[in-house]
């Protein structure tokens, strides 16, 4: 049975041209780059030739990119940079539909005495620009939102909200790593302070990630020690993945068309194909969104049973529930935006890139109805081929049904 990968937002296949320019620094071109020999030499040539590749898809200059070791560190290093260098203000403004990397941290800095805002969504998971602009405080150090939502792919409009940030003096940091390959980004033209990306999202292997940090901003190292990265992260480069990561991101600049064209074609096939399953919807605006990712819900199966008859026919996706301690809890990101639970238990996030196929949505269209009348089957809440409404499930709180209890 052939695997249907529709999980490209947790991770991708590294590309094999990615991987084919790695070999060799694994191999022959093994030296470190700060040598002064020629073996550290052809090293730190061809890192600068990497780095050039990146700048080119962040429309950046080379020196505004910091390599990291994931795009946790990448959201890491820019808020406690911000805070760092702007030691007198104790307030940042964040969402409810940050990834962990930043609402972890903001309830970390919570603990730590800082005041933090965290904006809303609407029903369709675009923020609250009211309440954003309303936040922002001569005591704000930082803006930190995403660019595209891991979970729904809803896009905010950062580069608004930056020149916003920029007209008060507040550093805007975005978490771009959704965002990087899939929509055309071109940071020169924006007032965007900070923006995290990492290379498993865009066909580069796990481990590596950067930061890019706008000339003359203020910085702070998070990781202090040697002169690597201009003295603003120490530590020897990993080069095989860097020199990976430059090659990802020249192929992501030239697959950039086909993103937004078969590959949205593929997921809105896909997409409508699944909303004539009754009692399914879309979570997240279908306009503001990426061109890869749909989040869907099948009222009255939960995610994680879906999840489990798709792997079983080959088919790989996520959820949006997290089954902690019994209790299927739905997402933080399905929750700000007001997601009925009887829709959120069963959401299921459906990603795609440039390798999907036609066939593949072909063969996911034939599994996934057949999934769906198994499991309602099962339920006590689905009768007939439609729901069961006496069971007061629609009206449930989060508490009070059978299915949260
Ligand atoms: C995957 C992801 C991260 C984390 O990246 P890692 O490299 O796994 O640390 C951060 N933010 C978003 C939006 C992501 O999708």
């Amino acid at each position: 049975m052939e695997t249907i990968y529709f999980d490209n937002n947790a991770t991708t296949k590294v590309d094999p041209e990615v991987l084919e320019a790695m070999l060799p620094f694994f191999k022959d071109s093994y030296g470190n780059p700060s040598s002064m020999h020629h073996k550290g030499g052809e090293v730190a040539t061809a890192l600068r030739k990497a780095r050039q590749s990146l700048a080119d898809l962040l429309g950046c200059e080379p020196i505004e990119i910091i390599y990291t070791s994931c795009g946790t560190e990448s959201d890491n290093t820019a808020l406690w940079s911000a805070l760092r260098t702007q030691p007198n203000k104790r307030h940042l403004i964040t969402s409810k539909v940050e990834h962990s990397a930043i609402i972890n941290n903001a309830t970390f800095l919570k603990h730590q005495g800082y005041r933090v805002t965290e904006i809303g969504v609407d029903r369709g998971g675009l923020i609250d620009m009211d309440q954003l602009v309303d936040s922002m405080t001569p005591d704000t150090a930082l803006v930190s939102l995403l660019w595209a939502n891991n979970e729904t792919g809803v896009l905010f409009p950062v580069e608004k909200i930056a020149d916003l940030c920029h007209e008060k003096g507040i550093v805007f940091h975005t978490d771009a790593v959704q965002a990087i390959g899939k929509i055309p980004i071109n940071l020169k033209d924006t007032n965007i302070d900070m923006l995290s990306l990492a290379g498993h999202k865009i066909h580069a292997p796990k481990g590596i990630g950067a930061l890019f940090v706008r000339r003359k901003l203020k910085f702070a190292p998070f990781m202090i020690g040697g002169h690597q990265e201009n003295g603003r992260r120490g530590g020897t480069e990993n080069v095989p993945y860097i020199i990976g990561l430059g090659v990802a991101a020249e192929l992501a600049q030239k697959r950039l068309p086909e993103e937004n064209t078969r590959v949205r074609a593929l997921r809105d096939r896909l997409e409508e194909g699944l909303l004539t399953i009754p009692s399914s919807m879309v979570n997240g605006d279908r306009v503001q969104r990426l061109p890869n990712t749909t989040n869907i819900s099948f009222e009255y199966v939960e995610g994680e049973s879906i999840l489990f008859h798709l792997s079983h026919a080959g088919i790989c996706a996520s959820s949006g529930s997290a089954c902690t301690s019994g209790s299927l809890e739905p997402s933080h990101v399905l929750r700000a935006m007001g997601v009925p639970f009887t829709a959120a238990h069963g959401s299921i996030r459906l990603s795609l890139s440039v390798e999907n196929t036609d066939a593949e949505v072909d063969r996911a269209l034939k599994i996934f109805p057949e999934v769906i009348e198994k499991l309602r089957n099962l339920s006590p809440f689905w009768k007939d081929g439609a729901p069961a409404l006496e069971s007061g499930l629609l009206s449930c709180d989060g508490n009070s049904c059978q299915i949260c209890n």
